[in-house]
């Protein structure tokens, strides 16, 4: 690639060429970057930033619909804030709300984003397929889908054609070489579909990564934001049940390239639902961060604010920053799936085990 970098002279390229050394120098230099912050220690790797608390959908399991909030961050405030979390030394940024996608400056932020971070946005399956355009530099777009079958799905979400809206961007996406994700989101209420979701999917080239139902156990007034209603019927009550799915998918993994969750995450999970229990400690505010849509920091959106992003650089090696951090490792508040796969691999030796995890989807990751 880069031969052909000396060889093009800038005025014998096509418009199509400009475009393509464009960003293949984007590429470079984005991996060269990214690369340089996954090796540094003691720097947070993984940001989770809800850059909204606007939603259209209404979620069963879910707090957010019910607790909206009109305001949110500016997108020069946006920019200036993934500025400030490429600095501290985030690699991995994954954009949510609420639903993301509902910003007017959606793409804007996204190709803002894309340049220095491997960036995740994700969709309930309502806006992607309208959004085409300012998707094409992510590198994935989730797309929640939580059954194959259309009532069940349309349930969960509690908003009628969800399912078909969703199935219908997934399509359109992968057809326009976006690399679309489906990430079902695991309960007592789809637990045995899991498997048929996976392979439906994977079996097109759609990756599949899980969340797990999780929901907050505080409510505490001081909590940064609440996500996770407590729902019976979501709670998982079959615990062999969930057992045997990490042992099928663990099991398929060696075949299936694109089932994107590592498997030290499903063996973590399997403890849980064994005697073995909680086998990781938190790593909030050491290996990831949430930001909210107002700009406002914390480990995790289950505690206080630690301030906001804007203070970040000075703050991130305070004392108070260590007391909490301290607090949060012993914490055992939540199951949410993604802190618990930031504490396992967010640090430089997690994401070795994670290439190796990874390499054999190398060409799904980077395609
Ligand atoms: S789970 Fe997501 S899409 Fe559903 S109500 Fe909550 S924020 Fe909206
Ligand atoms: S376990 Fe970690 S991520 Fe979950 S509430 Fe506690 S500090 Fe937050």
């Amino acid at each position: 690639m880069i031969i052909v970098f000396i060889v093009l002279r800038e005025d014998t390229l096509t418009p199509r060429n400009r475009l393509v050394t464009h960003y293949l120098t984007l590429g470079i230099k984005k991996a060269a970057s990214i690369a340089t912050r996954a090796l540094a220690t003691g720097k947070p790797h993984h940001a989770q930033w809800l850059i909204t608390r606007k939603c259209n959908y209404r979620c069963a399991g879910c707090n957010v619909w019910k607790e909206q909030d009109p305001r949110e961050l500016e997108t020069a405030e946006i920019k200036k804030g993934l500025d400030i979390l490429k600095k501290i030394g985030i690699v991995d940024l994954v954009l949510s709300g609420g639903e993301p996608l509902l910003r007017d400056d959606i793409g804007e932020i996204l190709d803002y984003a894309s340049r220095f971070f491997v960036t995740t946005v994700c969709d309930n399956g309502s806006m992607a397929a309208q959004k085409i355009e300012s998707l094409r530099n992510v590198d994935f777009v989730a797309i929640s889908i939580d059954s194959l079958d259309e009532a069940k799905n349309d349930s969960i979400k509690n908003v009628p054609g969800a399912w078909k809206k969703a199935m219908e961007a997934v399509e359109s996406l992968h057809n326009e070489g976006i690399s679309v994700s489906v990430t079902p989101t695991i309960s007592q209420k789809n637990l045995y579909e899991m498997i048929d979701i996976t392979n439906y999917f994977t079996q097109k080239g759609v990756p599949v990564w899980y969340c797990l139902y999780s929901y907050d156990v505080s409510m505490d007034e001081k909590q940064l934001f609440r996500i996770g209603k407590a729902n019976d019927e979501f709670v998982i009550k079959d615990k062999q049940g969930m057992i045997n799915l990490c042992n099928s998918l663990i099991k398929m993994k060696k075949k299936n390239k694109t089932i994107l969750m590592t498997n030290k995450l499903l063996k973590t999970v399997r403890s849980l639902y064994n005697e073995d229990g909680r086998t990781w400690k938190c790593k909030a505010l050491s290996n990831f961060l949430v930001v909210d849509h107002l700009g406002r920091i914390a480990g995790c959106h289950g505690h206080n604010s630690a301030g906001s992003i804007f203070d970040l650089p000075k703050n991130w090696d305070s004392q108070e920053f260590k007391q909490l951090r301290e607090t949060y490792r012993n914490c055992t508040q939540c199951n949410y799936l993604c802190y618990v796969f930031y504490s396992l691999q967010g640090s430089p030796s997690g994401y070795f085990s994670l290439a190796l995890d990874q390499w054999k989807n190398a060409k799904v990751l980077f395609k």
